[in-house]
């Protein structure tokens, strides 16, 4: 009874609360109960029973009463230990935030309570979401659900493992170069970065601030717009969020998806992609070829230079970002007498080394003499990408690829080789440079392990993005694991 209740889908789960089937009590324990038995994969660092329960008991309240309850009513779901939720520990997974609890609720969290939903607990990551394997974190590494052996992806790994093990049925992740999708890919389910702005940073700890947005993991595309609804549109507390133009229904484009032209960017498919990888992605592009859509090789040509200008701009925003930690303001403070001296060791000994390798790039590409050479060299390339997609989208309306060039690595694989880490995000940074939206969706297996395939719109084009994942989740559906 327990397995099967966590085994359901956030719109099942929906249709058994409203029939009086399970109580939110019930749902909420049964997810308690899987978290703690599945406690080895190390996907959160906090829990709060407690909290999530009486949450739960509200919601079985107010449905009681007739009350009006929002769209995510008694639906437990999870959070990145990057997103503030006020009175709970917000660790970023580094010991320098280790007692933080701050004072406010990040606004996409917000959203979610508002929705009715019940926050089980604060997901791991890799620290302060620099990484792409979740190896990265104080609390220790987390391990995929499919083969304890190896990654679940990083940064969001936590959210995407927790996910995938029936622990929670959706999670928010953050997306900086692919934070979301990567994992979500690594793990088998769905993941979104929404287009820069969409989302509320507000609570979000800052990485890349030109970058940075919440994203959304869940089991099913249908969950994952669900949340997306819930959490996305204008707040005034960040000054780079839009008002929704997230149409109410998305119907429209659900019935065009038939006739959506796919552009396949040649440059996603060459040198590194793993043979076994490329060859799901491209039978599932044959299948949609199959079923009438205009499917066209596109190029974007400065493709090669994204991972070289990501790791520059974003690492010169994490070096300005992470200047606030000085063991004054926040967390660990190691006080040795002098100030200087407490800048200096609460920052040695609170950070990592990932995190210390990102703020002497940072402070390094951003330092008089080298900033031309590095940083404003690297805003052109920006700019170049960013033309590059505009360039297409005047002839497709969707671009298809892989979301990984290959499946989940082993624990360890890479840890010694920052370099190769950072080519991971080969397929997801450059979509990230140009600010816009990008799904992962399982598309099928290789050696047993997940594939992702990568849809990346237009600015604002969510409910497109929705619309061709719904057909691929159908089309591989035969070709789905479960853990
Ligand atoms: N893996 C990338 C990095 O380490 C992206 C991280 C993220 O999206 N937060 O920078």
């Amino acid at each position: 009874m327990i397995m099967d209740l966590c085994r359901e889908n956030l719109a099942g789960m929906r249709d058994l609360l409203k029939d009086g089937e399970v109580s939110a009590v019930d749902l909420c324990r049964a997810h308690l109960n899987r978290i703690a038995e599945r406690k080895s994969l190390n996907a959160f660092i906090t829990i709060d029973g407690e909290r999530a329960i009486d949450a739960a008991r509200t919601a079985d309240k107010r449905k009681q009463a007739g009350e009006e309850t929002g769209l995510l009513a008694g639906l437990p779901l999870a959070v990145k230990d990057n997103i503030c939720i006020d009175g709970q520990p917000t660790t970023c997974a580094s010991k320098i935030l280790d007692k933080f609890i701050p004072p406010y609720t990040a606004t996409a969290v917000f959203n979610l309570l508002n929705a009715g939903a019940v926050i089980v607990g604060k997901t791991n990551l890799d620290e302060f979401g620099m990484g792409s394997s979740d190896e990265h974190s104080h609390f220790g590494p987390v391990k995929n659900p499919h083969d304890l052996s190896r990654t679940p992806g990083g940064s969001s790994g936590g959210s995407a493992a927790a996910v995938a093990d029936f622990q929670v049925t959706a999670a928010l992740g953050s997306d900086t170069g692919g934070s979301v999708r990567q994992p979500a890919s690594f793990c088998g389910i769905v993941g979104l970065k929404p287009t820069y702005g969409a989302v509320s940073r507000y609570g979000l700890t800052a990485f890349a601030s030109s970058f940075d947005q919440i994203g959304v993991l869940t089991r099913s595309v249908t969950d994952c717009e669900m949340v997306f609804r819930v959490i996305c549109g204008r707040d005034e507390h960040d000054a780079t969020s839009v008002r929704s133009i997230y149409p109410d229904d998305y119907s429209g484009d659900l019935k065009s998806a038939g006739r959506m032209r796919i552009g396949i960017p040649t440059e996603y498919f060459g040198e590194g992609l793993a043979p076994e990888v490329g060859a799901i992605v491209e039978k599932t592009i044959e299948e949609l070829a199959r079923d009438g859509r205009a499917i066209r090789k596109i190029s974007l040509p400065h493709t090669k230079y994204a991972v070289a200008a990501y790791y520059i701009i974003a690492n010169a925003e994490a070096s300005a970002n992470l200047a606030r930690f000085d063991g004054v303001r926040y967390g660990t403070r190691v006080d040795s007498g002098q100030l200087s001296a407490l800048y200096r060791e609460s920052r040695s000994q609170g950070f990592g080394v990932e995190v210390k390798r990102r703020i002497l790039l940072g402070t390094y590409v951003l330092s008089a003499g080298y900033r031309d050479e590095y940083y404003d060299r690297a805003q052109r390339v920006r700019t170049k990408i960013i033309g590059d997609f505009e360039d297409v989208f005047s002839s497709v309306d969707l671009l298809v690829c892989p979301t990984t060039p290959t499946t989940a690595f082993k624990l360890g694989e890479k840890l010694d080789d920052p370099l190769a880490m950072y080519l991971s995000d080969i397929y997801t940074v450059p979509a990230s440079l140009a600010g816009l939206p990008a799904l992962s969706v399982p598309c099928g297996t290789a050696n047993g392990l997940p594939v992702g395939l990568q849809i990346i719109g237009p600015r604002f084009a969510e409910s497109r993005l929705f619309s061709l994942a719904t057909e691929i989740e159908r089309l591989a559906g035969h070709r789905r694991t479960g853990v």
